[in-house]
């Protein structure tokens, strides 16, 4: 395996051998992405499409690729992507592209466009190098339609939110997804998910999760995503499959399981993984969620009173414990706008520049100033261990996916999952640590994300 020659689009037969065709690939290893064996075979494209596949060698053709000594292989096709905004500013998403990605599914972990129908047109005159489609994010629509209540939706409420998950999926929309650890889906109860999930449903939508909570109550957590699949009677995709923090490393034997038996029970449940042992999200994540209740300006008032601003930072103390963990050095700024010379430090290290002192209370209050000044910093947490990770890689039902977005080069300290997702898996995962085989990899790169999706 030297290099990965991709193609966008899945094989079909039908031309005559005379044919001229628009391209040639010749003498590669054909991986077809259903798991099969490699094979050696030609590959012929004609209008962006593979027209033939097999003995090519007296076809004619505009242009030749001679792919000796490599793979060719269907453009990869990640279920797991974030690329909101990212597809106006660098339509050629070159991150994706180099990875081997030729389509992208985004709107995840609760987050998308409200008007999908717009979002399409909009992605018409764009002309992105990507294939896009995308999920309906609980987040958005329950931010349209309550705000960042903490509180169950009234029963109006919860129609408006039935509507746009139903108007997203008439647009095209592809499934619903949730974050059930971010503002506002956090204070949402199960019933709600299943409600909304019904209506992706309807349209033989997804149900992408984001669950709960993928440390301490992480059982529980992949318990509620399936059994919002149960009620809902909605294929399941449980994403960035995983157990996060010391005291839940080796988890993955349980979480797993669960998902095996959900499929025995004959539930559509998979996952999907990125390949590595650090995560990567917001700052506010490491704050307790109700400090966010009712959006920044009432962040504010929380965390500008001395009484409750003591509270937060004694709770998010009492989290690190939880966590085994005795500072925040495991979280490093991947981006933070207010000042850049903090990309890529830690918390730890931030808050010694500040000059304090290592203890956790401290850092609590480093984190807090930080969050006075700006929502959403994006942050890599050390979080994982290579045992689960690599035991989660073996399950067959697992997509390869990045959750990444469209990067943009030279900006921040981002986690690289944005450009070495399938890179890493090919190189490391099969090439040196045999986890997994070639040929399987790749099914899970292409024609399993394809038949969830
Ligand atoms: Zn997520």
């Amino acid at each position: 395996m030297k290099i990965l020659v991709t193609l966008c689009l899945l094989f079909s037969c039908g031309f005559a051998n005379a044919q001229l065709y628009d391209l040639v690939i010749r003498n590669g290893k054909v991986i077809d992405g259903s798991g099969n064996p490699w094979f050696y075979a030609d590959v012929a494209i004609q209008n962006g499409k593979v027209v033939r596949i097999g003995k090519l060698s007296s076809a004619q053709a505009k242009r030749v690729i001679d792919a000796t000594g490599l793979i060719v292989a269907p453009g990869f096709i990640d279920v797991h992507a974030h690329i909101e905004g990212g597809e106006s500013t660098t339509p050629t998403a070159d991150n994706f592209i180099h990875d081997g990605v030729t389509s992208v599914v985004t709107g995840n972990c609760g987050g998308s466009n409200l008007n999908i129908a717009d979002y399409f047109t909009r992605l018409d005159s764009i002309k992105t190098s990507i294939n896009i489609a995308t999920l309906i994010g609980h987040n958005t629509v329950r931010r349209a339609a309550m705000g960042d209540a903490q509180r169950d939706p009234t029963p109006d409420e919860l129609k408006k939110m039935e509507m746009l998950v139903n108007d997203a999926m008439n647009a095209g929309a592809v499934g619903f997804s949730t974050g059930l650890i971010y503002i506002p889906g956090t204070f949402s109860k199960t019933e709600e998910v299943v409600a909304l999930a019904r209506m992706a449903a309807k349209q033989g939508g997804v149900y992408a999760s984001h669950i709960r909570d993928e440390g301490d109550n992480v059982t529980d957590a992949v318990n509620e995503a399936i059994n919002i699949g149960r009620l809902a009677k909605i294929p399941v995709e449980i994403s960035h499959f995983k157990v996060t923090y010391k005291p839940n490393w080796g988890r993955s034997v349980e979480t797993l399981e669960l998902v095996e038996r959900a499929r025995l029970e004959g539930l559509d449940v998979t996952i999907d993984q990125y390949p590595y042992v650090a995560s990567s999200t917001t700052l506010d994540t490491t704050v307790p969620s109700w400090v966010f209740a009712g959006g920044r300006d009432s962040m504010k008032i929380r965390i500008n009173d001395p009484a409750t601003r003591l509270r937060i930072k004694k709770e998010m103390v009492e989290t690190l414990k939880k966590k085994q963990l005795k500072n925040y050095s495991y979280a490093q700024v991947a981006r933070y706008a207010p000042d850049t010379t903090y990309n890529g430090k830690n918390i730890s290290e931030i808050n010694k520049l500040k000059g304090r002192k290592t203890k956790p209370m401290e850092e609590a209050e480093t984190i807090l100033e930080m969050i006075g000044a700006i929502n959403r910093t994006q942050m890599v947490y050390f979080s994982m261990n290579e045992g689960d990770l690599t035991r989660i890689m073996q399950y067959p039902f697992n997509m390869i996916a990045s959750d990444a977005g469209i990067a943009r080069y030279g900006s921040g300290m981002p986690h690289p999952r944005a450009y070495g997702t399938n890179a890493r898996v090919l190189g490391r995962y099969v090439r040196e640590q045999k986890i997994i085989r070639l040929e399987e990899a790749i099914r899970r790169m292409t024609s399993l994300p394809a038949q969830k999706f």
